[in-house]
């Protein structure tokens, strides 16, 4: 009988009352225990849920209060001494302190930094790490919380992120050394941990090793071994996690590794199979990863037992069902989805509906005929069925329109250093123009205006009066600062990516397919179903109202096709590059249309461009390839004399800085304020032609920046790179800030430019 388990499950809850939960203790308004009473509730009805979807072993240890790895951190009693040397890991507020800086208890102090979990939108809190730092047991959370399911009658598996890949993950803090000279300190801990887990009667542990899906230095790949040596002998099994990728060129030693059984990924390394199949030592369980954690579609049943047959035969009961990762990245539960229509509900599976895949698929695999088994898989089958011939997927219009792209559709007429002259002489700004990424402060009152009006208790009319008074009244304060490239501030978006695939044929949405993006924070990002089509204009008439209202130049605003694509849960039926090149076609459109509307400058934002890398570095050339062409097809429909504009904010540009320049955009615009202009030298070692705005303020922080620091900054910046090319804007969109700050900081930016105008 296969074994079906996962790796883990949404801690968030199925109506966030995690995040509910959270968001009240630390306003004051929830009790410490009122709040732990919650995640007790939380975990238990989890298990439950899962052991009613048919899993044999329940994950413990997916809970957090803010993250996993956190919880590690604590377990290890890694808390940075800023936070107090004699802190109690066992205090939730430890942890939130750390997490975010503050808490109801202690003192507060710089939270701790946060980065994306591999290539998931999902963001951990990064292990800071000293030369000669020492551990010891801090945090026994992990043992109370298996004892707490054993007594309430679960079959469990703890679930740990293994000590290898919580130090990979970790940043070296001062003096610089090796990472893994802190290793033998922190197995003795994971060791403590795995005797006092064997004491409670546990079975088999999983212990998470996604780094083996990374390119890992030689001595890192070499650890492995010696570290797992130590971890085995504590009277239970190790089950070691890989997810996120195929295990590639280390199968045969990874297969090796002095643990009991190996779980791979085998939605996103779905070639690996046969390869460890020959190679697995006969006594070792291989739990495949074959339900896609990472997607909210539902699984071809069928295939997957097909596939897995062989396996099955040659592995017998040493073949275990799981999710390819944790459940962590899916919403919670479909059956909490009004808005969705029934037909699209019967493609789709969330993460509770994906424990009943595993089940199905470890019954069918054990010859399980019930009926519950039969209905499931022919909804699997119906579902396969339906998708393939839905005209609300495969749109051949669409298809005949991307296999038509030509040579030239992704050029500009002429190249950059002669649209340049075209572009200055009719656009006529002065030296470092000034300008804004895009969106203005969300007020309160266009929150509740927006929300009306999708309650529909305000008019279209009366909604599109707001808005256009939100313009012109952001127009007007743009126009009093000063500034050169003015914007209409976004007022109307609920977010950059939701607001166009609204108005995108090929876009699904939930009301409440909720995944945790950090700590309380929640997105709910759009479904890709179907080709991509736009079927009217989206920003037009917004973008000419806001032209109308100055006689300066407004620059249009629009989300590119690579960071839609990044941001929203994609096809499985279709490469995502296919999906990617049917955005570029319909926001190329858009490009025009805003063109022919009047507007000289176009914005087309690319944060996403970045995190959309592969994991591995030899896939990075052919996603950067249709990455960068995506954007060129979206960007050159245009005349020579539009200026086109991308933003991008993310922090490293070094190793994809040819690719950034293949983009051609006639300006980009970057984050840079908070490394002090060295992000530019990425740009100046390449000799980038092309104009640069750098960031000259950070606006994630609510201080108003000083002339004096900025024109320092951009007194850098013309060191690296010619005065013509340079621009003067913050360095991202201002929609989370006051109109104060922001009328404080832009003067005194629009300031900067003015004195540099004179001096240089
Ligand atoms: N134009 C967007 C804004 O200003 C860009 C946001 C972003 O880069 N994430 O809000
Ligand atoms: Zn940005």
């Amino acid at each position: 009988m296969a074994i079906s388990h996962s790796g883990g499950f949404p801690r968030i809850g199925a109506n966030r009352e995690l995040k509910k939960a959270q968001e009240a203790y630390w306003k004051g308004e929830l009790g410490k225990e009122a709040l732990l009473e919650e995640g007790r509730c939380l975990r238990l009805q989890h298990w439950a849920q899962q052991k009613a979807a048919g899993l044999d072993l329940i994950p413990v240890g997916d809970f957090a209060w803010y993250d996993q790895m956190l919880n590690h951190s604590l377990m290890l009693g890694a808390v940075p001494a800023r936070f107090g040397t004699d802190s109690d890991c066992e205090d939730i507020d430890t942890l939130f302190r750390m997490a975010r800086g503050r808490a109801p208890s202690g003192s507060p102090a710089a939270a701790c930094e946060m980065t994306k979990w591999f290539d998931t939108n999902y963001h951990y809190i990064v292990p800071e790490l000293h030369k000669n730092q020492s551990f010891k047991l801090s945090s026994s959370e992990i043992v109370r919380e298996t004892r707490e399911a054993i007594e309430a009658g679960f079959k469990v598996k703890p679930t740990l992120i293994g000590p290898l890949t919580w130090l990979w993950l970790g940043k070296v803090k001062g003096e610089v050394f090796d990472r893994l000279d802190l290793l033998d300190d922190v197995i003795e801990v994971y060791g403590q941990v795995l005797s006092q887990l064997s004491d409670l009667g546990v079975e088999w542990v999983q212990i998470d090793e996604p780094i083996l899906v990374l390119d890992l230095p030689a001595e890192w790949h070499q650890a492995f071994e010696s570290t797992y040596n130590r971890l085995q002998g504590k009277n239970l099994k190790i089950l070691l996690a890989t997810y996120f990728g195929g295990l590639n060129g280390t199968t045969t030693t990874v297969v090796n590794l002095p643990v009991e059984g190996l779980h791979v990924d085998l939605v996103r390394g779905a070639d690996q199979l046969t390869g460890i199949l020959d190679r697995l030592p006969s006594y070792k369980v291989l739990s495949a990863g074959v339900v896609n954690g990472r997607n909210v579609w539902k699984a071809d049943i069928r295939s997957i037992v097909g596939k897995l047959r062989e396996a099955s035969e040659r592995l017998g009961d040493r073949l275990w069902i799981a999710p390819s990762c944790s459940l962590l990245h899916s919403p919670v539960d479909l059956e909490c989805e009004a808005s969705l229509d029934e037909e699209l509900k019967s493609w789709f599976a969330f993460a509770v509906q994906k424990c009943q895949e595993v089940s199905t698929i470890a019954g069918l695999l054990s010859g399980d005929l019930s009926s519950e088994v039969s209905a499931f898989l022919a909804a699997s089958d119906r579902a396969v069925e339906t998708r393939s011939q839905s005209s609300r997927i495969h749109n051949p219009a669409v298809q005949s329109r991307v296999a038509g792209i030509s040579e030239g559709d992704d050029q500009r007429h002429l190249p950059y250093s002669e649209r340049a002259i075209v572009q200055a002489s009719r656009l006529k700004l002065p030296l470092f123009p000034t300008t804004t990424i895009g969106s203005f402060p969300q007020t309160v009152d266009i929150r509740k205006q927006r929300r009306l009006f999708k309650k529909g208790e305000l008019s279209e009319a009366a909604y599109v009066e707001a808005m256009q008074k939100e313009i012109r009244d952001t127009v007007n304060r743009q126009e009093a600062l000063g500034l050169d490239v003015l914007v209409h501030g976004e007022a109307e978006r609920n977010d950059m990516v939701e607001y166009f695939g609204e108005q995108l044929n090929g876009f699904a949405f939930t009301s409440n397919g909720w995944v945790q993006s950090y700590g309380s924070r929640c997105v709910k990002p759009p479904i890709i179903i179907g080709d991509v089509s736009r079927p009217d204009p989206m920003t037009v008439n917004w973008s000419r109202y806001a032209q109308d209202q100055t006689s300066k130049w407004m620059k249009g605003m629009l989300t590119g096709p690579v960071t839609i694509l990044c941001w929203s849960f994609p096809r499985e039926d279709v490469d995502r590059s296919v999906s990617c090149m049917q955005l570029a076609l319909a926001l190329r459109d858009e490009v025009v249309d805003l063109e022919k509307a009047g507007i000289g400058i176009i914005q087309i934002d690319e944060p996403a461009i970045r995190e959309g890398l592969p994991l591995r570095q030899e896939n990075w050339p052919a996603y950067l390839d249709w990455a960068v062409k995506s954007f060129r097809i979206a960007a050159s429909g245009v005349r020579d004399e539009t200026q086109i504009h991308t933003h991008m904010c993310y922090s490293e540009f070094n190793d994809i800085i040819e690719y950034i320049a293949a983009m051609d955009a006639d300006v980009i615009t970057i984050e840079t304020s908070r490394s002090d202009m060295e992000l530019l030298d990425a740009f100046e070692q390449f000799e980038y032609p092309n104009e640069i705005g750098p960031g000259v303020y950070d606006i994630h922080s609510p201080n108003v920046p000083e002339s004096m620091w900025m024109k320092q900054l951009m007194k850098k910046a013309a060191e690296k790179i010619p005065a013509q090319r340079l621009w003067v804007n913050p360095d991202c969109g201002l929609k989370t800030r006051d109109w104060p700050e922001v009328e404080a900081a832009l003067s005194n930016m629009v300031q900067v430019a003015t004195e540099l105008r004179e001096e240089l």
